[in-house]
């Protein structure tokens, strides 16, 4: 790698944004240079118009960078959003066809045909959207998204399975609190408490899940035809979405089967040796009560996915527990990762 190629992020001064800033200090593909948000932060230093809440101090390569309005001109050409979803459609879509590439981790443009939802290990091949989504939008540049952070870690642990034939899922979630942004949850409502309600979280992971499963056909996606149903709840765990799994898989494989299929599971990401990729994304893990989420979370730098628990099921075939960072690989990790992996297929030149 010669110089540094040049990034930005729409969104900034936002808790998604902060996560970007961090998850980029030192990254060695991509040196960040422009932040932009709204026009409450607009002309500000950075130190000034964001209010830090991440472990570790705010990065002194960015405090003094100014922040700057979220309009396509002189911002650098890969653009990361952790834009609010009120102002993502026409933000992100105004800098795509400005010739941008923007890697967004808003939920807004995820399920749109010719947009890839992308999880790098498990369907990096629908990239091949792109050229269809810039002949038939007339765009020099282009977007790609990330998945909802509840359904990052449900799709991991199912794209090692998918050879078994999955016909039907089950996922009970229990989220942390900062997937709920800042400051999320009231206190008064988490501490001590479940909250079995996440507005349209259910509908994102069932139809996202299909579509990240699904195989190219033409210029879209064929959603995959497993039938899936989720119950989403917020409980009081700071980071770390746990996920339990029933799952039916028309092969019938053994408990074995499996677990060699989580454990050897490698894909793009690995074979290419992306900068973000854990080198083992997924680790079904031996003890009878783990992963948890407080002392598991933060291994393989919040990349990986833990599971354990892989149990028969009287009413599917099998059931098992999944946990993932939701900051981390649901949501900044994931969109880095995915930009490295579109340097890799030639879509930043
Ligand atoms: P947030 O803390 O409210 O931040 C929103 C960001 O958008 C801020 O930088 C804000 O700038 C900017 N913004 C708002 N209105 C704008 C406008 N009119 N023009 C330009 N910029 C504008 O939200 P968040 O929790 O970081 O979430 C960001 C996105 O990521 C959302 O789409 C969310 O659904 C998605 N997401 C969040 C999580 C999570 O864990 N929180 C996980 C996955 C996905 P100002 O500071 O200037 O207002």
């Amino acid at each position: 790698m010669q110089a540094k190629i040049e990034v930005g992020i729409l969104g900034a001064t936002g808790m998604v944004g902060q996560h970007f800033v961090k998850f980029l200090q030192g990254h060695p593909w991509f040196d960040l240079k422009w932040l932009g948000a709204s026009e409450r932060s607009t002309a500000r230093k950075y130190r000034d118009a964001t209010a830090w809440r991440l472990d570790g101090g705010l990065p002194a390569s960015v405090a003094d960078l100014t922040v700057a309005e979220c309009k396509p001109g002189n911002a650098p050409r890969l653009m990361f959003s952790a834009m609010d979803a009120s102002v993502a459609t026409e933000i992100e879509r105004a800098f795509a066809e400005a010739g941008h590439v923007v890697v967004s981790n808003s939920r807004n443009h995820r399920m749109e045909p010719d947009v890839p939802l992308l999880v790098p290990e498990v369907n990096p091949d629908h990239l091949k959207l792109i050229p269809f989504q810039q002949r038939r939008r007339g765009w020099k540049g282009q977007i790609a998204t990330n998945p909802n952070c509840s359904t990052i870690v449900l799709t991991m642990a199912l794209g090692a399975l998918k050879p078994f034939g999955i016909t039907r899922v089950i996922v009970t979630t229990m989220q942390a609190i900062s997937g709920a942004g800042y400051p999320g949850v009231a206190s008064m409502d988490i501490n001590a408490n479940v909250i079995p309600f996440i507005g349209g979280e259910e509908e994102k992971m069932e139809c996202e899940t299909q579509k990240i499963l699904g195989s190219i056909a033409g210029d879209a996606i064929q959603p995959h035809a497993a039938r899936v149903s989720a119950h989403c709840n917020r409980v009081p765990v700071l980071d770390g979405h746990t996920e339990t799994v029933s799952i039916e898989l028309s092969s019938k494989p053994s408990e074995r089967d499996l677990i060699e299929a989580w454990n050897s599971f490698r894909s793009a990401p690995q074979e290419r040796d992306l900068p973000s990729a854990p080198p083992q994304p997924l680790f079904y893990m031996t003890e009878k009560d783990r992963p948890q989420p407080r002392r598991d979370v933060e291994r393989e730098r919040g990349m990986a996915v833990f599971i354990g628990r892989l149990r028969a099921c009287p009413v599917l075939d099998y059931k098992f527990l999944a946990l993932g960072h939701n900051t981390v690989r649901g949501a900044a990790g994931a969109a880095v990762l995915n930009a490295e992996l579109m340097f890799t297929e030639g879509l930043l030149d």
